[in-house]
């Protein structure tokens, strides 16, 4: 089993009757219940849209008012599970957080667009999506996976991964470095000197602010840090370039979503960038700094890319797969038009059971 995001593989839960665990050590116990869980999409499934938890064996399990058990792979495809995190940034990218059947239409457009998710080797894997091309890292997990000797599930090979120093993909997505909401005086390189002779730093502060804009985020943090001026600047008057830079990253910052389920204590101390109240005070540079050394935020910032590669390849792809037609024709059955699909989400029954299961609290690591 693969994510249809991310591409990484799901751990089984503890009520797996034949786990299939990775090797001890390779990931921490945080790491481990991440990534059991996961959210289903497909028009063919009762409620449409479903939590699940992997357990293993070919199967995921969830939970609409009884427990419900989730085949993965079948004749034609495998279904469309993402990890928690990934589907709360397709959701995002996709501009459908909510759960209302407009935006739920949207997300199993995906499939009906780009065709089903592969199966075997490739499985999990959008049809049209180019996985490997995308990112800073364009990490190619394909020689990572395995079929089971004497069978046809699966496998990841976690020993030959690390090995090849791909571990800073497996932390979890959604760690974020620590804000501060006040600049610490010990970042303070003493006084700005009173005189200076060298061309930039003579230079009006506001003609700085209009350059500033024009740099890439690491010339940013160099060219702020090469003096005294430019430093104490930086901590003060410049702050807000900084700010802008994360806020423009989009994947920098939690979710509406993420920021709502952290603690209240650690929102209580600003700790965490409110998504829809960003600060205007605090510490923008250094945390600008710090998402770019945090190891989860740098496999965030993979998943954020992967997500933006999927809507893409959907608008690309949408005239052209007929999806749109009103009427089914040669080309389009009627099981792949957009009517068919708005009658199936609208179907009271699937939205009851959707009720249902969004009822149970959290997953059952
Ligand atoms: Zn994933």
């Amino acid at each position: 089993m693969s994510c249809t995001l991310c591409r990484l593989p799901f751990t089984p839960h503890k009520t797996s009757v034949d786990p299939y665990p990775p090797p001890p050590g390779l990931l921490t116990d945080r790491q481990y219940r991440y990534f059991i869980n996961g959210v289903a999409i497909g028009q063919y499934l009762p409620t449409v849209l479903l939590k699940v938890e992997w357990l293993d064996q070919g199967f995921f399990g969830g939970y609409t008012g009884a427990v419900m058990v989730l085949k993965w792979e079948s004749d034609g495809g495998t279904v469309m599970v993402f990890h928690t995190v990934c589907a709360s940034i397709l959701r995002r990218i996709f501009k459908c957080e909510d759960e209302s059947n407009e935006s739920i239409i949207k997300l199993c457009e995906i499939e009906f667009i780009l065709g089903r998710p592969l199966q075997g080797l490739d499985g999990g894997r959008l049809p049209r999506v180019g996985y490997e091309d995308v990112g800073d890292e364009k990490l190619d997990l394909r020689p990572y996976y395995y079929l089971e000797e004497h069978g046809d599930l699966m496998r990841f090979d976690y020993e030959m991964f690390k090995n090849n120093g791909h571990s800073w993909a497996l932390n979890k997505p959604d760690a974020f470095p620590r804000f501060r909401n006040t600049v610490a005086p010990t970042r303070f390189p003493g006084p700005p000197l009173k005189e200076t002779t060298d061309i930039l730093t003579k230079q009006p502060i506001d003609i700085l602010h209009v350059l500033l804009p024009y740099l890439p985020n690491p010339s940013f943090v160099r060219l702020l840090s090469t003096c005294r001026t430019f430093r104490h600047a930086a901590l003060t008057t410049f702050q807000a370039h900084a700010r802008q830079r994360v806020l423009e990253l989009g994947w920098a910052v939690p979710l509406s979503g993420e920021y709502a389920s952290a603690s209240q204590s650690i929102r209580e101390q600003d700790i965490m960038v409110d998504p829809d109240a960003p600060p205007f005070d605090g510490d923008w540079l250094f945390y600008l700094s710090s998402i770019h050394k945090s190891q989860s935020l740098r496999a965030r910032r993979r998943l954020w890319a992967i997500g933006e590669e999927i809507f893409h390849a959907v608008e690309e792809h949408r005239i052209a797969s007929g999806y749109d037609e009103a009427i089914s024709t040669e080309d389009t059955p009627e099981s792949r038009t957009r009517k068919q699909l708005e009658r199936h989400v609208g179907d009271p029954l699937a939205a009851t059971l959707r009720k249902l299961g969004s009822l149970k609290v959290g997953g059952r690591s």
